[in-house]
């Protein structure tokens, strides 16, 4: 977990690599449905473009086809899922049959100014369509109200970890591995 430009993405990667897992980057599944326009991005776009969620319903069936792939059979990070009490629920249903117990929540915290600056540097770079000025507040106001209260959840569970998302590469890495390794040790 972790609010918009946090890191996210790159970060899961590296962990997945280091683990031998997939990475399921929600946001990059439903970027290529756009590209490709399928159905399920010809939806997901108007959303997207918009800083919204897309619906729990689309999100979570395209998860649960997602999960149900081979590679998934060793352990899996989703990055970007749950984002929302209801996928909370839906993902422990998913987990539940056959059982697979999560080894933990990792957020990457990060203060909302530097977030601002990062996902600015990104537009001009990468230049992704829902990195305007007015959609990064946006995103930000939307994981401030629907995503960052499930840490509390995950916190309860025992199961969270918060690593300081800023500062050199290097360090954030250092800072990851050890959260990572502490949570997994808890469950095997
Ligand atoms: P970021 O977190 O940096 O905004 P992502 O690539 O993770 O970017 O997600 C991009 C967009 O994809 C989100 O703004 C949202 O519209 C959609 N999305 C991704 N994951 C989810 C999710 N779990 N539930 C609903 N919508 C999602």
């Amino acid at each position: 977990m972790g609010p918009p430009g946090a890191g996210k993405g790159t970060r899961a990667t590296r962990i997945a690599d280091r683990y031998g897992i997939p990475a399921i980057s929600t946001g990059d599944i439903f970027r290529a449905n756009v590209a490709a326009a399928t159905p399920l991005g010809i939806t997901a776009k108007t959303y997207m473009d918009a800083g919204d969620y897309v619906p729990n319903e689309i999100t979570d069936a395209m998860v649960r086809g997602r999960l149900a792939e081979p590679d998934c059979v060793r352990g899996f990070l989703p990055d970007g899922y749950p984002r929302t009490v209801e996928q909370v629920k839906e993902l422990d249903a998913m987990l539940a049959d056959p059982a697979v117990e999560l080894d933990g929540v990792l957020i990457l915290a990060v203060e909302p100014e530097e977030l601002i600056q990062r996902l600015l540097h990104r537009a001009a770079v990468e230049g992704r369509a829902d990195d305007t000025d007015a959609v990064i507040r946006r995103r930000q106001e939307i994981y401030a109200e629907q995503t960052a209260p499930l840490a509390a959840e995950y916190s309860a569970r025992g199961l969270l970890a918060e690593v300081d998302g800023t500062g050199r590469v290097d360090y954030v890495t250092d800072r990851i591995h050890t959260e990572v390794a502490r949570l997994r040790r808890r469950t095997r």
